[in-house]
């Protein structure tokens, strides 16, 4: 298992890039099947889910729309619990079918305060994809429709997730030591 520093921290190995690929693709599949003859409109929220959205897309075979949007909640290893900014949604998303695309729910706040902005605009259909899930740090419950893994409750970098703006390049997932 590698141990690796980001910063002022320890990692070690969680999930390797061939299980993430495997899990990823697995996902694209069930959305294949799931939205079969239709022609969803994913928003993408950035930064994190940058990575595995470009995966996730690459094993798309319906006709797919794709936006990315970027709501700043998060600074170093704890949530601010505040949203700073919502950037880029500039779709007319009245009566489509939407996917959510997250790296990772942890409290579910980001989604709590975003969620409204999206049902009011009165879209046809939304489900929730995300790669990672704290099951256990949930305080805003939330149907997700898509889940790559459930993971403890301990903070995780890599693969589009950051520590203090380092660590998205990194293939595999690594949590905290
Ligand atoms: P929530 O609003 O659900 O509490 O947090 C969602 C956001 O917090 C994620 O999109 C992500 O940016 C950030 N986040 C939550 N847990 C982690 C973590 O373990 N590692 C990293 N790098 N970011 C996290």
């Amino acid at each position: 298992m590698a141990v690796i520093k980001v910063h002022d921290k320890e990692f070690i190995t969680y999930l390797s890039s061939e299980t993430i690929e495997k899990r990823v693709r697995e996902i694209a599949d069930e959305i294949n099947r799931d939205y079969s003859g239709k022609r969803p409109l994913f928003i993408s929220i950035l930064n994190g889910a940058f990575m595995f959205t470009a995966d996730l897309f690459r094993y798309l075979t319906i006709d797919a729309e794709l936006c990315f949007i970027k709501i700043a909640s998060y600074k170093g290893l704890k949530s601010t619990g505040k949203i700073v900014t919502t950037i880029g949604l500039e779709e007319d998303i009245f009566g489509k079918d939407i996917v959510i695309l997250e790296d990772i729910v942890d409290t579910g706040k980001t989604l709590h305060d975003f969620l409204p902005k999206l049902f009011h605009q009165q879209p046809n259909s939304l489900k929730i994809a995300t790669l990672l899930h704290k099951p256990e740090a949930t305080e805003y419950p939330h149907q997700l429709d898509y889940v790559g893994f459930p993971i403890p409750n301990k903070f995780v970098v890599g693969y589009g997730l950051d520590y203090d703006g380092l660590g998205r390049n990194l293939k595999e997932i690594y949590q905290l030591k």
